[in-house]
């Protein structure tokens, strides 16, 4: 039975939903980021608040949660000239992938990841990837992600494991388990002070949270919320 848990946190919805879900289940849970030349580093400063705000949402949780890690990747905003590390404009490019798409820059993640659980005696690495909002990121796919758990057991001897609880929810589902997880304290939290905007933009709080409203980082993000409350009986979330 795995009683640790390193959460790959950028301070988004989803790796902010996966923070709360370790939190739920691990023993011991520590934080990792990556600074790797976004031109927006809204996310990853919004990570400090939220790792001092979301372990006071419940008892338990302030004691389970411990170090947090930043990595720096600036190596991939050399390696990579797409709309999320330099200053071209989002687009979709001809093979359906957005041009925000760094080549397998989850794989890489992971492998990091994995290593510092190594070093930290970890046992379980925990990511918000996603195949049901389909975004066409081939990094993202439980496929993928099977063959990238059974790499790393053999290339590092370990059983170390890959846990991925949004990999099967959209959008919606995904605020319901965050409501599951800490109620609407969790749920208003994640809606104000996590980041999804692919430009950065943190103007205007709107229904489902900040954002430009017209990337389709923030179009799937408001989609997903307004069918959340749709879908809840609880008429308080309709602020
Ligand atoms: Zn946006």
């Amino acid at each position: 039975m795995s009683t640790s848990a390193l959460v790959l946190f950028s301070g988004g919805q989803d790796s902010a939903t996966c923070l709360a879900w370790a939190l739920s289940r691990y023993d011991r849970v520590e934080t990792v980021g990556f600074d790797y030349g976004q031109r927006h580093v809204i996310e990853l400063s919004l990570r400090p608040h939220l790792l001092q705000a979301m372990p006071a949402l419940k008892p338990e949780w302030p004691q389970r949660l411990g170090e947090d890690h930043v990595l720096d990747l600036s190596v991939l905003g050399s390696i990579s000239d797409t709309a999320l590390t330099s200053n071209a404009a989002i687009a979709m490019q001809a093979n359906g992938l957005p041009n925000t798409f760094v080549p397998g820059r989850n794989l890489l993640f992971i492998t990091l990841a994995a290593a510092l659980a190594y070093r930290r005696g970890i046992d379980v690495i925990v990511g918000g990837m996603c195949e049901t909002d389909y975004s066409g990121y081939p990094d993202c796919r439980d496929d993928t992600l099977r063959a990238l758990q059974t790499a790393l057991q053999l290339g590092m001897d370990t059983q170390l494991g890959i846990e991925t609880p949004l990999m099967w929810l959209d959008k919606s589902a995904t605020w319901a388990l965050a409501r599951e997880l800490g109620g609407k304290p969790l749920v208003e939290l994640i809606r104000s002070d996590t980041h999804t905007c692919y430009l950065g933009e943190r103007g205007a709080l709107h229904d489902w949270g900040y954002g430009c409203g017209t990337c389709p980082a923030c179009e799937l993000r408001a989609k997903g919320y307004r069918q959340f409350v749709a879908s809840t009986s609880a008429p308080a979330l309709r602020s």
